[in-house]
């Protein structure tokens, strides 16, 4: 029988999230020969539509934005070379507080229990080494990456099977870093207000951040997986970086983790420290 190799599962909430915030790790362990398997839990049907239009606006048709969110999704599996793309197929709740919340087939209002056990034959099925998603606040607030966040973590316990978790972060040193760009190149940017916003806090400090991964080789590509999407206008806003800049300034991804079973020692600066 032929020795299993290794594999990562990465579990987002909307067609895009995977090349925003994985794109990078996701090129990198496929180009060291590991498996990739991508599971977007919607279809991201409240994002803008062909023409730019914005949910809610005359013209906005759910369905010719799915239809184009998946076709724009398989592109930036390509760029990445995904090995496998799973889709759940609830619909995009929408930003919190939206009447999409609650509507039929809405991911967040979808019982977690129930997304779970999907996800958790995925697991049994694929057999990950790493599963990455978000936090618990989904990283921004996002019902969607909330709701991505409780199924992924109930179906790793469901489970038992992936060594490592992950939830993907940002250091607090990169939103300045960030902004600095932004200001240089004339696009106006609120940096994140840490004290008297009533929202989840973005990002963590540099020092409780447990792994950094360099992905500055696979920022083309990375660059390439989200101009796939580039029907969403916050993407049009990271591609109008240029790709030089992006790829210098995203090269690299950075996590936490919260399962362990390898006894790898942090920092780290590999998703498979310990398992290779
Ligand atoms: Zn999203």
């Amino acid at each position: 029988m032929a020795e299993r190799g290794l594999t990562l599962m990465a579990v987002h909430a909307h067609p895009d999230d995977e090349a925003t915030s994985t794109g990078g790790v996701l090129a990198r362990y496929a180009a060291e020969g590991i498996t990739t398997v991508l599971v977007t839990c919607t279809d991201g049907r409240c994002g803008d539509g062909p023409g730019g239009v914005k949910p809610g606006e005359p013209g906005h048709d759910p369905a010719a934005v799915v239809a184009m969110r998946q076709e724009e999704l398989e592109a930036s599996c390509a760029a990445l070379k995904v090995s496998h793309l799973e889709t759940l197929g609830y619909a995009d709740s929408g930003m919190m507080g939206w009447p999409n919340n609650d509507m039929p087939g809405a991911f967040w209002t979808t019982p977690v229990v129930e997304a779970a056990d999907r996800l958790a034959e995925l697991i049994r099925r694929y057999r990950p080494d790493v599963v990455v998603t978000y936090d618990e606040n989904g990283f921004y607030g996002h019902p969607d990456h909330i709701q991505a966040h409780r199924i992924t973590m109930a179906a790793v316990a469901m489970t038992d099977i992936p060594a490592k978790v992950y939830w993907t972060t940002i250091p607090h040193t990169a939103f300045a870093e960030f902004g600095r760009v932004m200001k240089e190149l004339g696009v106006e940017w609120a940096e994140p207000d840490a004290g008297d916003a009533p929202g989840p806090q973005l990002g963590l400090p540099d020092d409780e951040i447990t792994t950094w991964v360099d992905t500055s080789s696979y920022g083309v590509q990375k660059f390439d997986a989200l101009a796939a999407h580039a029907s969403q206008t916050e993407n049009i806003f990271f591609l109008r970086m240029g790709r030089d800049r992006f790829v210098e300034l995203m090269g690299r991804e950075t996590f936490v983790r919260v399962r362990d079973t390898t006894g790898a020692a942090l920092p780290e600066d590999d998703l498979f420290a310990g398992l290779r």
